[in-house]
C-alpha cells in the first residue's frame, strides 16, 4: 500500500522539545498540525456555529463588514477571490474594541459576542505562545516576540455539485508572519506543496486540532530559514466548507525585518527591511501570490562589502 505523506504533527504538551520541533517543521515544511493546543473543544465548536450563522446573514448585513478603503481588511464577497468563496474579517482581533465593532456591524447577539470574544482571545493567546516558542527554538530566548496585528477570517466555501474539482483558493503563500487555521471538521480541501519534491500533499481534517503555517514575512523574520509554504484549497465534494483562520501580521507602522539576533558575520541579513502594506501591494501588482515579490527586498551583502 502506498504511504500517504502528511505534514508533521506537533504536541504542545511536549514542553521540552516543543521549540525545536516547531523550528524544524517550519524549516522543512513551513506547516504542521498542532495537537493539545489548549483551546477548549467546546469553544471551537461554538465558534464554528457562530461562523455558520454569520454567513447565513443577508448579504446587505455582511456587506457592512466590507472595508472600502482597505478591502483586504474586511468582508470578501463571492466573485472577488473566487465565485464560491466568501470571508468575513475581523482586523486587529487582539483588540476588544475591534471585536466589539465587528459584532456591532453584524448585529451579533450578546451570547454570540461572548463566544467570539472568548475564541479570539484564546487563539490570540495561543499565537503569542507559538511566537515565543519559535523565538526559543531559534535560540533567541532573550528577545521578546513582537506579536504585530492579528486578523481573523471566517471563511465559507459554498461548494455544490457544480464546483467539485474546482479550486476554492488558488495556489498562494500567506503574506504575514504565520497563520493558525481551524479547519472544517468534515470537508477536506487544503493542500500544501512538499518543499523537497514539489508534490501536493492533502492536509486532511483532524477534528479538534489546528494547522500552523509560515507566511512570507515569517520567512524574512527567520532570515530565510522558515519556509513560506505554498498551499491551495480544492473542492473535493459538494458540501459547504467552513474554516476560521488567524493571520499574525506585521503591525502597519512596523517594518518587516530579519530578527537581529539571527544576524552575524556568518549569517548576513538576507532581506532589507520593508513596510508590510507596501509589500502586500507589490504582491498584487506583480501578480506574485506565492511570495516571489520577496526578491525585491533581497539584500546582496557580498556586493555591499
Ligand atoms: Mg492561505
Amino acid at each position: 500500500m502506498a504511504i500517504t505523506k502528511s505534514v508533521p504533527v506537533i504536541d504542545m504538551k511536549d514542553f521540552s522539545t516543543l521549540p525545536q520541533k516547531m523550528v524544524s517543521a517550519c524549516e522543512e515544511w513551513g506547516c504542521f498540525r498542532l495537537i493539545n493546543h489548549g483551546v477548549p473543544l467546546s469553544l471551537m465548536s461554538d465558534m464554528k456555529d457562530v461562523t455558520r450563522s454569520l454567513h447565513d446573514l443577508p448579504m446587505e448585513i455582511k456587506m457592512r463588514n466590507y472595508n472600502h478603503l482597505e478591502p483586504s481588511k474586511g468582508y470578501t464577497p463571492p466573485n472577488i477571490a473566487s465565485a464560491f468563496f466568501e470571508s468575513l474579517s475581523l482586523y486587529d482581533a487582539g483588540s476588544a474594541a475591534a471585536v466589539d465593532h465587528f459584532c456591532t456591524q453584524l448585529d451579533v447577539s450578546p451570547q454570540k459576542r461572548e463566544i467570539i470574544l472568548k475564541y479570539t482571545s484564546a487563539i490570540h493567546d495561543l499565537a503569542k505562545v507559538m511566537g515565543s516558542k519559535l523565538m526559543d527554538g531559534l535560540g533567541l530566548n532573550g528577545e521578546k516576540f513582537k506579536e504585530g496585528i492579528s486578523q481573523f477570517k471566517l471563511n465559507r466555501y459554498n461548494y455544490g455539485p457544480e464546483t467539485v474539482g474546482l479550486q476554492g483558493a488558488v495556489m498562494h503563500s500567506d503574506a504575514g508572519f504565520f497563520t493558525i487555521l481551524h479547519d472544517d471538521d468534515n470537508v477536506n480541501g487544503l493542500e500544501v506543496v512538499d518543499k523537497t519534491t514539489g508534490e501536493l500533499i492533502s492536509v486532511d481534517h483532524v477534528p479538534g486540532t489546528l494547522v500552523f503555517n509560515v507566511g512570507d514575512a515569517g520567512k524574512v523574520w527567520s532570515n530565510g530559514r522558515f519556509h513560506n509554504v505554498k498551499h491551495q484549497v480544492q473542492c473535493y465534494e459538494a458540501s459547504v466548507r467552513i474554516t476560521i483562520a488567524l493571520f499574525v501580521l506585521p503591525a502597519e507602522d512596523e517594518n518587516v525585518q530579519v530578527l537581529p539576533g539571527l544576524v552575524d558575520s556568518d549569517h548576513p541579513a538576507l532581506y532589507t527591511p520593508f513596510n508590510f502594506e507596501h509589500y502586500r501591494r507589490q504582491r498584487i501588482s506583480t501578480d506574485s501570490p506565492t511570495g516571489e515579490a520577496l526578491e525585491f527586498f533581497r539584500s546582496h551583502p557580498k556586493l555591499l562589502s
